[in-house]
């Protein structure tokens, strides 16, 4: 067995739900959030039972291991970076909503779905006794869960417990603004967890040779995603950039030596190109 495959050997087993890797930054303090570089008091009086979230809708999951499947999004609220190319800024910047769990719970039945996403701003900022309340009924109605992540936070064993899909979009240094804090990938927390995927948005060369340094941290075990970043306009441009894309990543799985490129993916954005939200 080579030296990556032993570093990863204990990858697919099931999450110790008390051990946990040492991080290099100092954890978040939960009631502490980063909002556009400043920080924020969260409100202490969170209403019972209930997650802060900005909205909630239901649609076709349009990236990774669960692409085309009906789904239902709830988008919570806030997050602990700033990156200068997101779609979703809104998340951090429109005042704060409650949404009470058993309205979540209804809504998935209401509409006969089998896949609930929990998306963001940052949703590992919500990991509390409501949000395990509702993972353990959604869990026990064999739901599948899946948590769209910046990989900042790690998840709890709490969280763990109710086998949620963690999909992981590290964030490049370089996507932060200049001058604001930036805060690291806690990669051991997701390469332990056999139920992580990785997702890398690629706009440029730099973001390319980014993901080429960040297979080191990522077990060989766990798939990757590559999207196109959709900012080029027309679908004859997007047919180039896919194509090219597309070469990229054909090229580097012939010549890189990292067994880890076998489980990459290049990832098309169905929603967008469905053009549903
Ligand atoms: S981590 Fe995601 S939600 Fe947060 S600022 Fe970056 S792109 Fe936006």
């Amino acid at each position: 067995m080579c030296d990556i495959m032993k570093e990863f050997e204990d990858a697919t087993k099931p999450p110790d739900p008390v051990e946990r890797e040492p991080h290099p930054m100092k954890p978040l303090d939960l009631d502490k959030v980063a909002m556009g570089g400043k920080i924020e008091v969260v409100n202490p009086s969170q209403p019972k039972n209930s997650l802060a979230y900005t909205e909630m809708f239901n649609s076709i999951q349009g990236e990774g291991r669960y692409t085309g499947r009906p789904c239902l999004f709830v988008r919570l609220h806030n997050c602990n970076m700033s990156c200068t190319w997101c779609d979703t800024a809104y998340a951090r910047r429109l005042p704060r909503l409650w949404v009470h769990i058993n309205g979540i719970y209804r809504e998935m039945f209401k509409k006969h779905l089998s896949l609930i996403v929990f998306t963001g701003g940052e949703p590992l900022l919500q990991q509390n006794e409501s949000m395990y309340r509702l993972l353990h009924r959604l869990y026990r109605s064999n739901i599948d869960i899946t948590f769209e992540t910046n990989g900042t936070i790690a998840p709890t064993p709490e969280l763990l417990r109710y086998q949620p899909l963690l999909t992981v979009s590290p964030k490049p240094r370089h996507s932060q603004p200049k001058g604001s804090k930036f805060v690291e990938t806690w990669w051991c927390a997701f390469a332990k967890y056999s139920q992580t995927d990785w997702k890398f948005v690629i706009a440029e060369q730099r973001d390319y040779d980014w993901f080429l340094e960040c297979l080191a941290y990522i077990n060989p075990h766990q798939q990757i995603y590559l999207h196109p970043n959709w900012t080029v306009k027309t679908l004859k441009d997007r047919e180039d950039y896919i194509q090219y894309r597309a070469k990229w990543v054909a090229l580097a799985k012939m010549h890189s030596p990292n067994v880890a490129m076998r489980n990459v993916h290049l990832g098309v954005q169905l929603h967008k190109i469905l053009n549903v939200q």
